[in-house]
């Protein structure tokens, strides 16, 4: 079976996430969707409100699984059975910065491959740091974030 690990914080999921994971699961038989717990950074949102939005865009997707993790990416990858990390590229700025990341998993794990999909044109302007912005000047979120968690993200703020 192939499991690939989609690491990222989610501080929101985004139309951007959702549609590399629908493109993934052509490609894989489940995707674990992993959000990674960095203690060191603040995040606008909880984890339990992170996980609880990410699974309601999967709801009706038996392929994909979400969880939490606090250990190193290949770490968790590895508990997972999980053989590749799936990561989305929107720019050649992602790109460099992806290499890097690549550099470092290949040397703590060079069993484990890193497979890129790059962002479709319709979401490649879509990122969690331009969502937070929007949510902090009460923006427009339709189009950017999935339908289903718009009103709760506004709730939450409430
Ligand atoms: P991280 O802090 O690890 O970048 P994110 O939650 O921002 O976590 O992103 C997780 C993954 O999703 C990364 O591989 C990122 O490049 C990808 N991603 C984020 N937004 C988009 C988008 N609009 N289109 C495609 N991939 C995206």
């Amino acid at each position: 079976m192939k499991i690939a690990l989609f690491p990222g914080s989610y501080d929101p999921i985004t139309l951007g996430h959702v549609e590399i994971v629908h493109r993934a699961l052509k490609l894989f038989d489940k995707i674990i969707i992993g959000i990674g717990i960095n203690p060191a950074k603040r995040y606008m949102f909880s984890l339990e409100q992170r996980k609880r939005w990410i699974e309601r865009c999967f709801v009706h997707e038996p392929r994909v699984e979400v969880r939490a993790y606090q250990v190193l990416t290949v770490e968790f990858a590895r508990s997972c059975g999980a053989q590749f990390l799936l990561r989305g590229l929107r720019s050649a700025k992602d790109l460099e910065y992806e290499s890097y990341l690549e550099f470092i998993n290949r040397t703590l794990d060079e069993q484990i491959e890193t497979v890129y999909l790059i962002a479709s044109p319709q979401t490649a302007h879509i990122s969690s740091t331009l969502v937070r912005e929007l949510i902090t000047y009460r923006g427009k979120l339709k189009g950017l974030v999935p339908d289903a968690i718009i009103e709760e993200i506004y709730q939450s703020l409430a």
